[in-house]
């Protein structure tokens, strides 16, 4: 029996089983105004106030103006918390989560995975007593394919998981040397190309235009103000 295709849940309009990108305008414009418009009055409004108030609301709105991108980067991460806290009730999948600490010891947990998040939970509790570093953590699919997730993401409901999204302008990339280890050079991302096929593997440019392969390393360089890690991947 042939699959039925999937429509944008709101227009039903578009094949693709996610809210479509005109709908996604739409719908994030209503919902704004409606909050501005159903706030509730924090005072009473007297005809006598009535025009300090205005102007008050005129100017908080400016002064929010000037922090967009942060006002934006918060909402957005409010309303992608509280999507993930719904991961157990959407479909997911049985998986493997595997740690690898200390240069090659791998420790392996049961987990469940959401293909529409991307994110693992119900991460069974196992034992690493005496591990010390932890090199890499990903999630095996049944079909044996390795999502590289990364802890640094976790959210505070305890669904810690998150697939690595691609590197971003402004993340650090450690260069390594002849022998593939890391030297002491390190550049910025300077624009982003494609995704490689196999792996985590993206290519960028640097600063200068260099394009090299990377590979997400583990953690974030303290030095460049917190930045994601890249390392330089080549495979010869
Ligand atoms: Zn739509």
């Amino acid at each position: 029996m042939a699959k039925p295709l999937a429509v944008c849940p709101i227009c039903a309009g578009r094949l693709t089983d996610e809210v479509c990108p005109s709908c996604i305008t739409e719908t994030v414009q209503t919902c704004l105004r409606t909050a501005l418009g159903d706030l509730a009055p924090p005072f009473a409004v007297s005809a006598r106030n009535a025009p300090t108030v205005r102007g008050a609301i005129i100017s908080a709105l400016a002064l929010f103006a000037g922090t967009l991108p942060e006002q934006a980067s918060r909402l957005l991460q409010h309303w992608e918390e509280q999507t993930i806290r719904a991961a157990p009730r959407l479909p997911s999948v049985a998986a493997t989560y595997v740690s690898v600490w200390d240069g090659g010891v791998e420790v392996r947990a049961a987990c469940r995975w959401s293909p529409s998040l991307q994110v693992a939970f119900d991460i069974e509790s196992v034992a690493v007593d005496g591990l010390e570093s932890l090199d890499r953590e990903y999630v095996e699919l049944p079909g044996g394919a390795e999502i590289d997730v990364d802890t640094e993401k976790e959210t505070p409901d305890g669904i810690p998981a998150r697939e690595i999204g691609p590197p971003e302008i402004g993340d650090v990339v450690h260069h390594i040397d002849i022998h593939g280890m890391p030297n002491n050079e390190s550049s910025a991302v300077g624009a982003i190309g494609p995704k490689s096929l196999h792996g985590d593997i993206w290519q960028i440019a640097t600063g200068d235009g260099v394009l090299i392969d990377v590979r997400r390393a583990f953690g974030r360089d303290g030095l460049a103000g917190g930045q994601p890690v890249w390392l330089e991947y080549n495979p010869n």
